[in-house]
């Protein structure tokens, strides 16, 4: 057997073109994985998120790219809180969601990808979430025929948001941010 070590070359472009896009500093990641110990969505995950940004900074686009975890991710902020140098896990993950969609690279999970997008389009429209507006756009997009109009988890959800209405959790009047313009100019 071969015991001889071999120094790996890595190509970094990658790993520098997403630090530049997405304000995360990847090559500050030492591999302690407490990110990973403390997710609470890490059994969900295919690949744990300290493994994320080992192959974005091994340049491992390909292997990136197809890995469920960015869309897995809830944005719960616990692994930045946890992370000896403050890096933005969510933030990168985040951002890995938003280059798939530009490269029109097909979502891992369907759902979350549909919700993103009626998320950040009732951003684009309000400056702000909307939650009623958010709600009905996200069940909208489910609706194939018009008997899923009145299909039970359609009818739960009608519910429950009357319910909300109702105890004043949300409202059915919309409300425009301030400087919706200055928040256009962030997509
Ligand atoms: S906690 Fe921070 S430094 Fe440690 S593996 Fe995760 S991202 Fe890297
Ligand atoms: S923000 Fe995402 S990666 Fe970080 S702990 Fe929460 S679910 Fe896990």
């Amino acid at each position: 057997m071969n015991l001889e070590n071999e120094a790996v070359a890595f190509d970094t472009s990658y790993a520098a073109g997403c630090a530049e896009k997405s304000g995360v500093d990847i090559f500050a990641c030492y591999q302690c994985e407490k990110c990973t110990n403390g997710c609470p969505l890490a059994f969900a995950m295919d690949v744990m998120p300290h493994a994320i940004i080992r192959m974005m900074q091994a340049g491992l686009m390909d292997e990136v790219e197809d890995a469920v975890t960015p869309w897995v991710c809830a944005s719960c902020e616990t692994c930045v809180t946890r992370c000896p140098n403050n890096i933005d896990v969510p933030r990168l993950m985040d951002f890995l969601k938003q280059e798939a969609i530009k490269k029109d690279i097909e979502p891992k999970v369907p759902e979350v990808a549909a919700f993103h997008k009626t998320f950040m389009d009732n951003i684009r429209l309000f400056g702000r979430v909307q939650e009623t507006a958010l709600m009905g756009a996200y069940q909208l997009k489910g609706i194939r025929q018009a008997a899923d109009l009145i299909s039970a988890p359609v009818i739960e959800n009608v519910k429950l948001g009357l319910k909300m209405v109702a105890k004043g959790r949300m409202s059915l009047i919309p409300k425009f941010a301030k400087g919706k313009s200055r928040i256009k100019k962030l997509f």
